[in-house]
């Protein structure tokens, strides 16, 4: 079995991992009710997607 010569220093760690952190920033205005939601999906507000109620209002 391969197997790595060398220890990963903590330095070559952090900078492997400086990519993993989540982020979510774009948002957009629905068309519709105006709350912020994710490009491309369907508003959590209200349920339309592209001008259309795709799910009813949940509770
Ligand atoms: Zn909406």
């Amino acid at each position: 079995m391969a197997v790595p010569k060398r220890k990963t220093s903590p330095s070559r760690r952090g900078m492997r991992r400086s990519h993993d952190a989540l982020q979510v920033e774009s948002f957009q205005e629905c068309s519709n009710c105006g709350e912020l939601k994710r490009p491309h999906h369907l508003c959590t507000a209200c349920g339309h997607y592209n001008g259309r109620e795709i799910v009813s209002a949940e509770a």
